[in-house]
């Protein structure tokens, strides 16, 4: 499929092309893409996963709009790369149909909003914490994305752990009418998790910034011995590359991002390499409680955010 997508930039526009995606007899599903364009090879699974989940009925519906809600006053908002005409050349081979590319005004027609998403207490730590007002605004946009495209299901990257639980939460918080899908993070080659953000890292940063995932993976590896052998073996590999500057590496719960009980669990953590800020996340099974020969010793609360 390489038919060029329909891109919209206003409501008014996306609202008819949305209306006929409803024609057809019976419609299939509209699964909703959302991100901040300068897409990838993260996005591209995410964009196959929604093309197989909208069935050969159903359609693909791509966000690509950098949300100024969620950054920061000293954050990269200026400098996020933008990329539409690659980006929609890409949506066209994975068959996407519809692009949605609003400006911010259009998004936001009376200036910033104030009534806005509270993400809760999941939404204040880890993430949260270092980038404060974050959530708030990624679940802002998301409610709004969702509203303006009515998506039976909408698909979120695993690398985003966080966000991927709060936005589940607030599903079901607010009893919204879609399905989320996560899907599996991507990697280059060399491990690293493919994020826009890549493209800042010079080659020495990169060399630094592998030490990411390879912390993420010692950790994993020592899943059986319990959370206290994850951490210690995670900020092992942390603390042979100085350079990576560590915000927080933690075990949590993947649904509540609070502590970890037995069973599935995430290794979380986050690091900036040059000015260049990335997060990364791997799965742990925790053992049953006392299982775990250091979690004896260490005896620190699940959860903790343990600053490195
Ligand atoms: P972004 O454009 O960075 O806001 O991301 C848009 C969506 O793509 C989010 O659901 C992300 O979790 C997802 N995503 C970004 N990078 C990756 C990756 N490396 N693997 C899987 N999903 C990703």
């Amino acid at each position: 499929m390489s038919d060029q997508p329909r891109i919209a930039v206003t409501r008014a526009e996306l609202a008819a092309a949305r209306a006929a995606l409803d024609l057809g007899a019976p419609p299939g599903p509209v699964v909703l893409v959302p991100t901040m364009g300068a897409l990838h090879a993260g996005h591209e699974r995410l964009l196959s996963a929604a093309r197989t989940l909208a069935g050969p009925r159903g359609s693909v519906v791509v966000s690509i709009f950098v949300n100024p809600l969620q950054f920061g006053p000293a954050e990269d908002l200026d400098r996020y790369p933008r990329t539409l005409d690659q980006d929609v050349a890409l949506c066209a081979r994975e068959g996407v149909r519809l692009v949605f590319a609003p400006s911010a005004a259009e998004m936001y027609p009376a200036g910033k909003p104030e009534v806005t998403v509270d993400p809760g207490p999941a939404g204040q730590v880890l993430e949260g914490e270092f980038r404060p007002g974050f959530f708030g605004g990624v679940l802002t946009v998301v409610l709004k994305l969702l509203h303006l495209t009515r998506p039976a299901i909408a698909v979120f990257g695993q690398k985003d752990a966080q966000q991927l639980a709060l936005v589940r939460r607030m599903v079901t918080d607010l009893n919204l009418d879609v399905v989320i899908e996560p899907v599996p993070t991507a990697r280059d080659a060399d491990g690293l998790a493919t994020s826009s953000r890549n493209r800042y890292l010079s080659a020495a940063d990169r060399a630094v910034a592998l030490a990411l995932p390879r912390a993420l993976r010692a950790g994993q590896a020592r899943a059986v011995e319990g959370e206290g052998a994850v951490l210690a073996a995670a900020r092992d590999v942390l603390r042979a590359e100085p350079a990576l500057a560590v915000d927080y590496v933690a075990v949590v719960d993947p649904g509540t991002f609070g502590p970890a009980g037995p069973g599935p669990a995430l290794l979380v953590a986050a690091a900036r390499a040059g000015g260049t800020r990335l997060i990364d996340n791997m799965p742990v099974v925790l053992p049953a409680q006392g299982a775990g020969a250091q979690d004896a010793a260490t005896g620190g609360p699940a959860g903790d955010a343990a600053h490195h």
